[in-house]
């Protein structure tokens, strides 16, 4: 199997035992001690789909209240409908007050994933 490793300032494909990413060069052991949450929310912003899936999902069984914003701010110009079902489902569970600021910018256009959601 091929583990895929990601600097997790940029998201650029690193070599597994780098430490300075070559694209961005930060140092890797600096962000290892940024707080679990932060890692989380910054990751809301991977260009690989299966990512913002999988963390807007542990945001929704956490609650995490601090990741509202950037779930916004990567809902605004989303355009893969399961990427906007995943951040939809954990901003209403997160804060059910959300679900209109999501009618509002998905008026436009609401994916056939998020319709029920929305009702
Ligand atoms: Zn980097």
């Amino acid at each position: 199997m091929i583990v895929t490793y990601f600097c997790l300032n940029c998201w650029n494909e690193i070599d597994k035992d780098i430490t300075i990413c070559p694209y961005c060069g930060v140092d890797q052991r600096e962000l290892d001690k940024i707080e679990f949450n932060e890692k989380l929310i910054r990751a809301i912003y991977h260009p690989e789909p299966e990512t913002p899936i999988r963390v807007a999902n542990i945001l929704a069984k956490l609650k995490l209240k601090s990741a509202i914003p950037d779930l916004f701010n990567r809902l605004v110009n989303e355009k893969d409908p399961y990427i906007i079902k995943a951040i939809v489902e954990a901003l209403i569970e997160i804060d059910i007050d959300n679900k209109e600021r999501v009618k509002n910018i998905l008026s436009k256009q609401i994916p056939v994933t998020v319709k029920k959601i929305l009702e």
